[in-house]
């Protein structure tokens, strides 16, 4: 080796390094050709290549059997790391040995010593697996709401064209799409109002603190002792609409 330094002068560290035929080479060797490339070519099926319906699809045992596996896996991948980067250490001691520290071999065996590698970096992990089927889930579970949501609005919608037609009140002529809630609701409103202030208002209405037994006609802004201003409210809509009295 001694040869080779001094022969060359100005080295190319990175050339001679090679005809060292250092761990390195084994550890590179073994990493795409070994183990860990006949694994990762087996789970870059299970992790990339899997359409989110099959992601969804995965049982509890086939997870558990994927987190076995990566398991294993990790456990090997750092047994390889510490075995290069053992024999990579060793080198460099026997190299500082034989030359001074200054050498530039050795600084380049240390600058490149050998990095822990995680196979599962290209590959994806069980972690991500695992948070891919979450988020999944989750987006189900949203786009499930939005739906129900959809289809509720669709069927009032429905129920207000029919509401209205009732009233012989025609689409496209009358009302809208759009508007046939907001108009079948006012209208069950004041049906609602008109036939309470027929009946004589309330008895009682939310927010009533008055000191005798009070009541609101209806048709007044203040209650009948006039203590407090109060208005029609409704709730529900005009299929089940409800109205009270409300003290604001
Ligand atoms: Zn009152």
């Amino acid at each position: 080796m001694d040869n080779i330094f001094f022969k060359t002068g100005r080295f190319n560290s990175k050339k001679l390094y090679k005809r060292l035929n250092p761990p390195h080479k084994f550890f590179q060797f073994s990493e795409s050709r070994g183990i860990i490339s006949i694994m990762a070519f087996k789970y870059s099926k299970m992790f990339t290549q899997r359409t989110n319906e099959q992601k969804l699809a995965l049982t509890q045992s086939e997870l558990d059997e994927i987190k076995a596996d990566c398991e294993k896996l990790d456990k090997e991948n750092d047994a390889e790391y510490q075995t290069a980067a053992t024999k990579n250490n060793e080198l460099v001691k026997e190299l500082k040995q034989i030359h001074s520290g200054n050498s530039l071999l050795v600084k380049y065996l240390e600058k490149n010593a050998v990095v822990k590698k995680n196979w599962f970096n290209n590959i994806g992990s069980y972690e991500n697996l695992i948070r891919d089927i979450k988020n999944l889930k989750e987006e189900q579970e949203r786009a499930k709401m939005v739906a129900k949501v959809e289809h509720a609005r669709k069927d009032q919608v429905q129920r207000a064209v029919i509401f209205l037609n009732n009233k012989s009140l025609k689409l496209g002529e009358d009302f809208n799409l759009d508007d046939a809630v907001a108009q079948a609701n006012n209208i069950r409103f004041e049906e609602l109002k008109a036939e309470a202030i027929a009946n004589g208002g309330v008895d009682d209405f939310n927010g009533m603190n008055c000191d005798t037994d009070c009541g609101w006609d209806g048709v007044s802004h203040r209650c009948n002792c006039g203590n407090r201003r109060v208005d029609w409210s409704w709730d529900g809509d005009f299929d089940n609409m409800y109205i009270y009295g409300e003290a604001y």
